[in-house]
């Protein structure tokens, strides 16, 4: 078995896996593939409907709110999320956590008036900054909740009066959250749900149409509302694999179910990093991330030896993002406790053939 670290595309459940490629065959029995199938087909609208339920229950979206699957990656979210809350001649406040922040500014910018309210540039983006004031006139308030490549995550997610929009895509159904805090979730599916092709909307549907813009119609979430999330041909395999990755939650006993397995995963790494004297944290204590660990050596010199033994071990998917160096864990959902252990072993074993 390969202990599966990788930060996205991500591990998926075996059986989940299974189902997906016997969908690709044979969906179930029909005699068809489910990526040959007409999408307004009654199995393929069963899938669509179950897939937005899913997502509805596991996350508590009350009725104010709705739930889409679009494409374009969370990278085209940056840029609908400001096209459909930023008002013409209005203002979006945004905080900078890293990589990604930075992209959702980037696009903000293109429509029109951006206030970074608080930025871990400085710092290296190894923490959080915390201290910052959303301005009164700012149509939202734009934050990522957890930094995939620093491994730095907000602990706990802010609520304010301010329209609050969250790019959750690393670690949406990792913990529970209380979506009627937020105006507009959007997720990639790749890191935390499903496989690449997909991205989850999540948003309060009064909140749209005040903008004064004329949007595009692909961009334009209203436009997806009305089409149930038809407007064009979805991203079928892709929504698929991420229903069958919601079922495995359900079964799991969802998201308080997860969220307690994920602070398990999360200690067992950590503590490691903390009491192995051959091992750093990257990410500033107050902001560890759980879903994307971060570390580096003390001792460069054992680099190595380090790389030959958790490969020799099976493990796969560690080296650090190329704009960080060092080592990323991605212990998300569906990475059992079992591989942490498998990692946090060899980094004991290092401790005892380097000593
Ligand atoms: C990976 C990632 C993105 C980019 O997602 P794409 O689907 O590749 O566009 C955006 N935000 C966060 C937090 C990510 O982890």
């Amino acid at each position: 078995m390969v202990h599966n670290f990788s930060a996205g595309p991500c591990i998926l459940p075996q059986e989940v896996l299974q189902k997906a490629s016997e969908s690709v065959k044979d969906f179930n029995g029909i005699g068809l593939s489910l990526i040959e199938i007409s999408h307004r087909s009654k199995p393929f609208i069963e899938v669509m409907d179950n897939a937005r339920g899913l997502v509805k229950e596991l996350l508590n979206v009350p009725d104010t709110h709705e739930v889409l699957f679009l494409q374009g990656g969370a990278s085209l979210g940056f840029y609908t999320a400001a096209f459909n809350f930023l008002k013409e001649n209005g203002k979006g406040a945004y905080h900078d956590s890293g990589t990604w922040s930075s992209k959702a500014i980037k696009e903000a910018k293109l429509l029109g008036n951006v206030d970074i309210v608080a930025s871990g540039k400085e710092n290296g983006y190894t923490e959080l900054m915390l201290d910052y004031s959303i301005p009164s006139d700012a149509d939202f308030f734009h934050f990522t909740s957890n930094n995939t490549i620093y491994g730095a995550q907000w602990q706990t997610l802010p609520t304010s009066k301010c329209p609050l929009i969250c790019d959750m895509s690393s670690d949406i159904f990792s913990r529970e959250i209380n979506v009627s805090d937020f105006a507009l979730i959007y997720a990639g599916a790749q890191k935390n749900m499903g496989p690449a092709g997909t991205v989850l909307y999540i948003v309060e549907k009064e909140l749209l149409g005040k903008t004064g813009r004329n949007i595009p119609s692909y961009l334009d979430l209203s436009v997806h509302i009305d089409k149930d999330s038809m407007f064009n041909t979805p991203p079928v395999f892709a929504i698929y694999t991420s229903m069958l990755m919601l079922e495995w939650l359900k079964d799991l006993g969802g998201v308080k179910a997860i969220e307690k397995i994920n602070n398990q995963k999360a200690e067992l790494l950590y503590n490691e990093i903390d009491e192995n004297p051959l091992f750093k944290g990257y990410a500033h204590v107050n902001s560890r991330s759980k879903m994307n660990v971060t570390f580096t050596l003390t001792d460069a010199s054992f680099q190595a030896k380090f790389d030959e033994m958790w490969s020799k071990a099976n493990i796969n998917g560690i080296k650090g993002h190329r704009s960080v160096g060092g080592y990323r864990a991605s212990i998300y959902n569906a990475l059992p406790l079992s591989s942490v252990q498998a990692l946090v072993n060899v980094m004991k074993e290092l401790a005892t053939v380097t000593a």
